[in-house]
């Protein structure tokens, strides 16, 4: 009998969130930002990592409300205030974030955007479950193109935000999860706590080490289960990939996925996935959208302009 309960109880220990006495590293787990959040900790004593579990959940959970890209939050007033082209002082928490993104979509020449989120929505993926059967009317999409939403439009003075184009829509998700895995990391250094990993669904920023080895991170397929490769991290390092196996729907055989090239208004050709590492999550994230976009001819140009100095890009060849 014990044979049979004894290997069952180590499977089930091997999940996130179910911490075995003798392992060094602290896991919780919590749902946010659309995806579940692992959070793993070396050498943290019990107080820590009970205090780093509730308040990176919490700190994760207002951000996840509050930046939501199609529901009501202070990311939805902003557009909403954007879009009646006054100029208005956002909450506290937006206007660093909305100046980071604006940063980096400008370093990117504008192929990560965030003021599409018109077209996104235009494309059915402002939904939880994506349920458009076919692409957009191509004239609708013409019609966004032609309004060239740009966070060049967006001007942040004195506290102040000003829209000179009703049509820029914010919509961060190529960039949120990064800024929050940036804004947790210094949650952590704050709780004294050097050595962790906030992991967002395979994006994920790792400081420190486990104990006398690197953190052993492993990077996703993009078309079987399994991992494609892995890499040892240590120090202060952030990976993220951008894939179009994350977000699509299939219509006469070919696939839509989620990340639009906004010079076209379409899903960003020739790519399958773009793996960015770099210190800070939110530039990596950023930039494995832009890079994404750039494409198998236009990437390298793009990463020297943003900074990034490792990236692996799996193009429709494989
Ligand atoms: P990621 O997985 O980080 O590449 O982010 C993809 C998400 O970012 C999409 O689901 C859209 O919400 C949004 N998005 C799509 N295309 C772009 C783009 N070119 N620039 C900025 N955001 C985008
Ligand atoms: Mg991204």
């Amino acid at each position: 009998m014990l044979r049979g309960i004894v290997p069952a109880l180590l499977v089930v220990c091997l999940l996130p969130g179910c911490n075995r006495p003798d392992d060094p590293v602290f896991r919780d787990r919590f749902y946010a930002l659309g995806t579940l959040i692992d959070l793993s900790l070396y050498g943290a004593n019990q107080q820590q990592q009970q205090e780093a579990g509730e308040a990176l959940a919490q700190a994760f959970n207002t951000m996840h409300s509050e930046w939501h890209a199609w529901e009501a939050g202070s990311l939805a007033q902003t557009n909403t205030q954007l879009a009646a082209g006054r100029p208005f002082r956002p909450g506290p928490d937006i206007l660093p974030l909305l100046q980071t993104a604006n940063r980096l979509s400008l370093q990117s020449g504008g192929l990560f955007n965030p003021t599409i989120g018109k077209l996104i929505d235009l494309w059915g993926f402002h939904a939880d479950e994506i349920t458009a059967l076919t692409p957009p009317d191509p004239a609708a999409i013409q019609e966004l193109l032609a309004r060239a939403p740009s966070a060049g439009d967006v001007a942040l003075e004195d506290g102040h935000l000003l829209s000179r184009n009703p049509a820029v829509q914010y919509d961060l998700g190529a960039f949120a999860k990064g800024y929050a895995i940036d804004r947790g990391i210094e949650l952590l250094q704050s709780l004294g706590l050097a050595h962790a990993i906030i992991n967002a669904g395979g994006d994920l920023r790792a400081i420190g080490s486990h104990g006398d080895r690197p953190w052993r991170i492993g990077i996703r397929h993009p078309r079987q289960a399994g991992v494609l490769a892995s890499v040892e991290l240590s120090g202060d390092e952030s990976i993220f990939t951008s894939g179009d196996y994350e977000r699509y729907f299939e219509a006469s055989g070919r696939r839509y996925h989620h990340i639009i090239d906004p010079r076209t208004g379409y899903p960003a050709g020739r790519t399958v996935s773009v793996t960015v590492m770099h210190r800070e999550a939110a530039t990596a994230d950023a930039a494995a959208t832009a890079l994404f976009v750039a494409g198998p001819d236009g990437w390298a140009e793009v990463a020297r302009r943003m900074g990034i100095g490792y990236v692996m890009l799996i193009d429709d060849d494989g």
